[in-house]
């Protein structure tokens, strides 16, 4: 796998007026926060700005026409040529005017963000060859996806707060964002092993495994309370995410190739997801563990995903649900939450 890596400005531009909006699940509130607390609080005009752009980017959602496809993966030129192209009169320049009341803001923000995004782009330029090549081995085999086109474009973003990190597969054929211009570079593994679980999104995750997840999907349907968990209540997001999890970061990819033990499900873990089950951090490291084994074993001995692993996955939902069921029981019962 070939990594061709960009910073452009305008893609940032989007990423910051967009997560602004809080318009889908994946928007970040830390790097809101952390953007905000270096600039100052939005303006009224800021404010009228994002209520407009919230609904444009939600009217074309992550489909066929999503605003991050020609704003996120091209060049400031050409995005701008795209977008004239792609949308009504009206909506581009209400695009336009929207950015421009955002650019003070962003300046500062692009100002600070760009220097380490640079450096990312060094880092990700001299990634372990080694290793790309050795995941890149076990995906084409886990996912039975044989690739013709090597290269991986990745676009980098900025993210605004240390502990920001994020990763996105939703602007095109062979391209990933990477959120990481405020990322502490003594995350270097965190940011390898977000990049890995976008590629494995974005280039393995093909027709075979699509095909196997639909076919699941006729004869399983996930249960209304799982769909509920999050991942905006799709079945096969829900699905997707999972598998990818389970793999990296929070699954056995991490523990073969970045030495990092993963955790086991015992009384503290639980402890902590029973804190906040609904987040969906939480939700993938309990299935990432859940399925350490089952995954280790698929990878280790060549085997394809098949029902049987959807299987699994579906089953570790079933129990997360049991834990999140069992946090009502409790708040009925008072005397059975002590026991805890
Ligand atoms: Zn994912």
């Amino acid at each position: 796998m070939k990594f061709k890596i960009h910073i452009y400005k305008i893609g940032s531009l989007f990423h910051l007026v967009s997560n602004f909006t809080e318009w889908h699940f994946s928007c970040s509130e830390y790097s809101n926060k952390a953007w905000l607390k270096k600039t100052g609080p939005l303006s009224k005009e800021e404010k009228k700005a994002l209520k407009d752009f919230r609904k444009l980017v939600l009217k074309y959602n992550f489909e066929r026409k999503f605003l991050g496809k020609p704003l996120m993966g091209f060049s400031e030129k050409i995005a701008w040529e795209k977008l004239e192209k792609l949308f009504k009169k009206n909506e581009f320049e209400k695009i336009k005017k929207i950015f421009k009341v955002f650019e003070p803001r962003f300046e500062k923000i692009w100002g600070n963000e760009y220097p380490r995004l640079l450096k990312w782009k060094q880092f990700l330029e001299k990634s372990n060859q080694n290793l790309v090549r050795n995941i890149c081995k076990d995906l084409e085999i886990f996912y039975k996806s044989k690739l013709k086109n090597k290269n991986l474009y990745v676009y980098l973003l900025i993210s605004g707060d240390p502990e920001s990190l994020g990763g996105q597969a939703n602007i095109g054929k062979d391209k990933i964002t990477l959120e990481i211009g405020g990322t502490d570079f003594k995350r270097k593994n965190d940011v390898l092993q977000t990049l890995f679980h976008e590629m494995a999104h974005r280039k393995y995750e093909n027709n075979y495994c699509r095909k196997l997840i639909k076919k699941y999907l006729k004869n399983h349907k996930l249960e209304k309370e799982i769909k509920k968990l999050g991942f905006a209540g799709k079945s096969e997001t829900l699905l997707n995410e999972a598998i990818t999890s389970s793999l990296i970061p929070e699954g056995y990819f991490t523990e073969k190739y970045f030495k990092k033990k993963i955790g086991k499900i015992d009384k503290k873990f639980i402890a902590w997801i029973k804190k906040n089950p609904q987040i969906r951090f939480k939700i993938r490291v309990y299935i990432s563990r859940k399925m350490l084994n089952t995954t280790k074993d698929y990878i280790e001995n060549k085997k394809t995903i098949d029902e049987n692993y959807l299987k699994k996955i579906h089953k570790a939902y079933r129990d997360y649900l049991k834990i999140v069921n069992q946090i009502c029981n409790d708040s009925r019962n008072p005397k059975s939450q002590s026991q805890d």
